[in-house]
């Protein structure tokens, strides 16, 4: 069983912070901001590549509450699924980091210059 899946199972601990019968949001354990919550679907799909319109439009929507629960709908944030190696995928369980509770700085993608990869 996957990392993820453990945590729905109540196996792992996380601190979670809103749940329904398809979505679970916990608090990433490394955040990369003041907020830095991920957001999964319980059913284990691998990544995005995986996923279904059915899944996406229920996680549009459940990561929209989350937002709103911690108060960062208004002030902005920015969520983010990485994909396989090249996308930096760690956990290979679908999850969207939803960053915020500051100005969020676009670091690598700013200065990153195509050539930079050949
Ligand atoms: P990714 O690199 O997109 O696969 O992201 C995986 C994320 O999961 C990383 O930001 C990790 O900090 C986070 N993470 C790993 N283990 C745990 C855990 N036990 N509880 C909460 N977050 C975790």
């Amino acid at each position: 069983m996957c990392l993820f899946c453990k945590i729905v199972n109540k196996e792992i601990n996380a601190t979670i912070e809103l749940e329904n019968e398809n979505f679970l949001a916990f608090h990433d354990i490394n955040p990369k901001a003041p907020v830095h919550i991920l957001a999964i679907p319980k059913l284990h799909v691998d990544s995005f590549n995986e996923t279904s319109a059915e899944t996406m439009a229920g996680i549009t929507e459940f990561i929209q509450e989350v937002a709103k629960k911690v108060n960062i709908d208004k002030s902005g944030y920015r969520v983010i699924t990485n994909i396989g190696e090249n996308g930096g995928q760690e956990v290979k369980h679908l999850h969207f980091h939803i960053l915020g509770g500051a100005k969020l700085k676009w670091e690598h993608f700013t200065d990153a210059d195509p050539k930079d990869f050949l």
